[in-house]
């Protein structure tokens, strides 16, 4: 059976990666890998399902266990990567997906180098304005302070092996798709690899 890949998926709020991923996790093939994090938990969200969700103290433990193959602080909570499951789901042929922002990504980069890495964009900074205000969900202070940070992430997208631009929704899965599928074709080992 041939090994999965490990594909690490970064973008800035409000491009939509949630309902890219949500589509393509429905196929067996992928195991999307749930984080820990210190942040609270959203309405709706159950703990082991959309995040492990931990106190500061707990966090801290696993990280002197060495427990996460990466960890960030974001916006002032910790969120990382357990080890643990990854290693299963790879053997098994699963592809496993990391929904990480840029410094984990950074991470990863490092300690995993034949990951692929897969940056979603939003077509333009002010439809990504656009989107958050439609929303509705945040204040206006909230929303500039996320452009901005959207704006820091982008500029790093091209330590990314693709860049999907999230446009019209169906392109962007069949782009998702695309990339996947050329990954598991793949031959030549990225170059850290060779
Ligand atoms: P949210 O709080 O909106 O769910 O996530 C905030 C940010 O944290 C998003 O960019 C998300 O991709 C990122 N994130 C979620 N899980 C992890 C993780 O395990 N590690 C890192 N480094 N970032 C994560």
């Amino acid at each position: 059976m041939q090994r999965g890949r490990l594909i690490v998926v970064s973008a800035p709020s409000g491009c939509g990666k949630g309902t890219i991923l949500s589509e393509i996790l429905k196929e067996q093939k992928y195991y999307y890998s749930v984080s820990a994090t210190t942040r609270q938990p959203r309405e709706g969200e159950q703990d082991g399902v959309q995040y492990r969700f931990l106190t500061r103290p707990q966090f801290e433990s696993l990280i002197g266990e060495n427990a996460f193959l990466e960890h960030a602080e974001y916006c002032g909570n910790y969120y990382g990567t357990l080890s643990a499951p990854i290693e299963e789901h790879l053997s098994a042929g699963q592809h496993v997906i990391l929904e990480i922002e840029v410094e984990g990504a950074r991470q990863i980069r490092e300690r995993c180098p034949d990951a692929c890495f897969v940056f979603i964009a939003p077509p333009g900074i002010e439809v990504l304005r656009e989107r958050l205000m439609k929303r509705g969900t945040e204040t206006p202070e909230v929303i500039a302070g996320r452009v901005a940070q959207a704006e820091r992430e982008l500029s790093m997208k091209e330590q990314y092996d693709y860049c999907i631009v999230n446009d019209v929704l169906e392109d962007a899965i069949a782009d998702f798709r695309t990339i996947v599928r050329a990954e598991e074709l793949r031959c030549r080992k990225p170059a850290q690899q060779r």
